[in-house]
């Protein structure tokens, strides 16, 4: 019977499993924890972080102390490496570590190759969001010494949140700043909804963020960007927000993956040819149908993986299916305790929306956070 679990990635949609990890350490059982940060920060309140209305200790989980508390190894270093056969993981700097049943959740990186910037840093992936602090002190550290031209390259929600949030930035630094989002062919193109579009444009007016549609970030070296029209901007830093992929860890150990390189799993989130391997959140290919890259269906995967791992561990096999909901509710926070909500056509701006965000996410903060984090 299984006994070793192995969490790798401590992410959105493990949050639950490693709550009551002890269920798993008991007796003879083991669990071990492998993630490249000894915290995990709650996308959803990262831009937040940004602007500065959340501190980064009230954005995060102790997901070392959350594996510790409850009996587990926790293992800070990153999987490079999977061989399924000999149920091995292969990690980049300590030894392998070998598996009975073994859970990913190593989430996604931005789908930009950022060219590394000369002399100082410049360009600013938004994943992992622990780059939203680093660009949060450039940011600090340059706004007083004159004007600043900041871009931000990606028109979705996570690109027009984090123009907005820069904004706020900036003016609680005194500073000034030209703010633009280059959205490439349109604001939201993914949501087919005029109202919304017309809302966050109004919301970004606002905020006073240049949106410039119609062109795609070629590319950002040090001091400016370059736009598909063959014009270039000068920036002082760059934020890319330019969409998401999972990382090459599922191609590189030549596991099944969707065309996009998620690890490839059916209903019950279980990979499609090893029975023993699970994942959720967005380094997954949900084989049903494709799934937006977003928090909400890492957190509702939740309850799915916590059911399929205990019965996998105990050598059951009555998983329970992912149901994927038709409509998710999405909330923009536009940094100046506005926010857009959009759910199912409805759409309305203002700050009860932002507060309604706050409420959700400070819920779902005080959900996880079992470990000490905030004191
Ligand atoms: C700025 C921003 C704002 C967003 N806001 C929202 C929102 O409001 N609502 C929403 O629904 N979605 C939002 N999203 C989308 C959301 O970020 C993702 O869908 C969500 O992060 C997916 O969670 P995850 O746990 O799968 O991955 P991640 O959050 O990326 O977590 C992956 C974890 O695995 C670890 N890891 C990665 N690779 C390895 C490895 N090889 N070995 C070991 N450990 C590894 C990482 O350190 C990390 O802890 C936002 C995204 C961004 C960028």
């Amino acid at each position: 019977m299984a006994r070793h679990l192995v969490l790798v990635g401590g992410g959105h949609a493990h949050l639950t499993v490693l709550k009551h990890l002890d269920r798993f350490t008991r007796g003879d059982r083991q669990a071990t924890v492998i993630s490249r940060s000894a915290y995990h920060y709650y996308s959803g309140m990262g831009p937040g972080m940004l602007s500065g209305a959340y501190r980064p200790r009230e954005i995060r989980f102790h997901v070392r102390k959350m594996t510790e508390d409850r009996r587990g190894r926790f293992v800070e270093d990153s999987v490079v490496r999977v061989d399924p056969r000999e149920r091995v993981l292969y990690l980049k700097r300590g030894a392998p570590v070998s598996y009975d049943v073994v859970s990913f959740n190593t989430g996604s990186t931005v789908a930009f190759d950022a060219p590394r910037a000369t002399g100082r840093a410049t360009a600013f992936p938004v994943k992992p969001i622990e780059n939203l602090l680093a660009a949060r002190e450039a940011v600090r550290r340059r706004a007083g010494r004159g004007p600043l031209t900041l871009c931000v390259a990606g028109g979705g929600p996570a690109g027009i949140e984090i123009a907005a949030s820069l904004r706020s930035l900036v003016r609680q630094e005194g500073g000034r700043a030209e703010i633009l989002l280059v959205a490439g062919d349109r604001l939201l193109s993914h949501i087919d909804n005029r109202r919304l579009r017309a809302c966050v444009a109004r919301e970004l007016g606002r905020q006073e963020v240049t949106l410039v549609e119609g062109k795609r970030l070629l590319a950002a070296a040090d001091g400016s960007v370059a736009l598909s029209d063959g014009s270039s901007i000068r920036a002082d830093m760059t934020l890319l927000a330019t969409g998401t992929r999972p990382s090459r860890l599922f191609r590189d150990s030549g596991l099944t993956t969707g065309v996009d390189g998620g690890l490839l799993v059916d209903e019950t989130l279980r990979a499609v040819d090893h029975p023993d391997m699970f994942g959720g959140g967005d380094c997954i290919t949900f084989a049903p149908k494709p799934l937006d890259r977003v928090g909400v269906h890492a957190v509702r995967e939740n309850p799915i993986l916590m059911h399929n791992l205990a019965a996998a561990v105990a050598g059951r096999t009555e998983f329970r299916k992912y149901t994927p909901q038709r409509a998710y509710l999405l909330i923009l926070n536009m940094g100046d305790g506005r926010g857009v909500f959009f759910r199912n056509g409805l759409v309305w701006c203002g700050r009860a929306a932002f507060r309604l965000k706050d409420y959700i996410d400070r819920r779902f903060m005080k959900q996880f956070q079992v470990s000490g984090e905030a004191g």
